[in-house]
């Protein structure tokens, strides 16, 4: 029997509406002869309202604990779609991360999945059950419940749907990926296809819609991705191998950003600084005796006390983090395109939002800036450059 793969992000299993809807969409395809098994995520902002309730408690919160704390929202999920599958007849079977043998390193709110051991959740589907895992979450080797960075139930489905041979459908509230967000830029197109390294470059520049490191794996495993909307039509982006001709692919923002500026001979120590709280840099250059490196702090819990740390290690060192942003444009070919630089530059600059720093590579032109002007730059930016 053919096996697939289907996630459901946190927009799709919102309320218990869309939940029962959800059951009735994997019910038709279990009745339709596939094995299913289902990644589901948290419940709306569930995962924000937790992390949420870590800060009230505590500035800088145990990465270990936050990591008990946020992977119960995928919990919750899961057994409630368990729920209402049994609920129209459907025999099923919820697990964890660590019951679906997710294994991942030790590095508690970033941790990465190193092995897949799925035995019990194919032991669950040869007994005609559709098995619903819980996204984001693994166990380390030290049996440490950990979680796998926002966003990462993508992850958990590419690598499940490597480890079981199957498909890999991922469902969200958008019609798959677009040439910018269609929330903020309405000219968006979708895209049929993609590659790899494309969809990684979107995604690691912001486009949420699916995850930087699920597309990774995607790439190690030959895994093709099918992007589709939850409760729409059967529309869709396939990210799979395969390289397309020179072109741009689409336009991302981004935001939550910290820009880091040093003296060059402080690298060694700033990196190993962010290393040791698990902070991954973005983009990092150098030029001179200065170098400067921009971070993410989407998956950086402890900002405050990290900051303080970096800033008593390296006195000269500047940190700008208020409504700090960045546009990118992500395209193959792109290094020689001076044309995506000047334009990039040309609509921050007419915005009163000139741009902060800029990373260039063959993939893509960033530019940080003021996150006031993001959504405004990349309608521009859209439109003069992808149409
Ligand atoms: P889920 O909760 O299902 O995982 P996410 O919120 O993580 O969904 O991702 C879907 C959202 O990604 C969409 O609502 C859309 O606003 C946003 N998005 C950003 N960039 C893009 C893009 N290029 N194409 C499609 N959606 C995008
Ligand atoms: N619930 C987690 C998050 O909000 C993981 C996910 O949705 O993929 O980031
Ligand atoms: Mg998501």
């Amino acid at each position: 029997m053919p096996t697939v793969v289907q996630k459901y992000g946190g927009s799709s299993v919102a309320d218990v509406q869309k939940i029962r809807k959800v059951a009735e969409k994997v019910a038709a395809t279990r009745r339709g002869g596939t094995d299913v098994c289902v990644v589901v995520s948290a419940m709306g902002d569930t995962t924000d309202e937790l992390l949420s309730l870590a800060k009230q408690v505590s500035p800088a919160p145990p990465r270990r604990e936050l990591d008990m704390l946020l992977s119960a929202g995928e919990r919750i999920s899961m057994a409630l779609l368990s729920m209402a599958l049994q609920d129209l007849g459907v025999p099923a079977i919820s697990f964890t991360g660590s019951q679906s043998g997710i294994i991942t390193t030790d590095a508690h709110a970033s941790a990465r999945i190193v092995e897949v051991r799925p035995f019990r959740v194919q032991e669950e589907l040869a007994r005609g059950k559709v098995v619903i895992v819980a996204g984001y979450q693994g166990v380390s080797s030290k049996k440490e419940v950990t979680t796998l960075g926002r966003g990462g139930s993508d992850t958990t489905a590419v690598a499940l749907a490597a480890a079981l041979g199957a498909d890999c459908e991922i469902y969200s509230d958008v019609a798959g990926v677009f040439s910018a967000d269609p929330r903020v830029v309405p000219d968006a197109r979708r895209l049929d296809a993609l590659s790899y390294d494309e969809m990684q470059e979107l995604a690691s520049a912001g486009a949420k819609v699916l995850n930087a490191q699920a597309i990774e794996f995607a790439k190690e495993k030959g895994i093709a991705v099918h992007a589709r909307s939850t409760f729409g039509g059967p529309e869709e982006t396939v990210v799979r191998g395969g390289s397309h001709p020179e072109r741009i692919a689409g336009v991302a923002t981004q935001k939550e950003l910290a820009l880091l500026a040093f003296p060059a001979a402080s690298l060694p120590e700033v990196l190993a600084r962010l290393e040791a709280r698990g902070a991954a840099a973005a983009e990092i250059a150098a030029a001179g005796e200065r170098a400067s490196l921009v971070l993410s702090l989407e998956n950086v819990h402890d900002w405050p006390v990290l900051r303080a740390e970096l800033a008593r290690a390296v006195p000269a060192l500047s940190v700008a983090d208020e409504g700090l942003g960045a546009v990118s444009v992500v395209g193959t070919g792109l290094s020689a395109a001076h044309r995506v630089l000047r334009e990039l530059t040309t609509a921050l600059e007419g915005l009163g939002a000139p741009p902060r720093a800029i990373f260039t590579s063959a993939l893509r032109v960033t530019a940080c800036c003021d996150a006031k002007a993001l959504a405004d730059c990349a309608r521009a930016v859209h439109r003069k450059l992808v149409g």
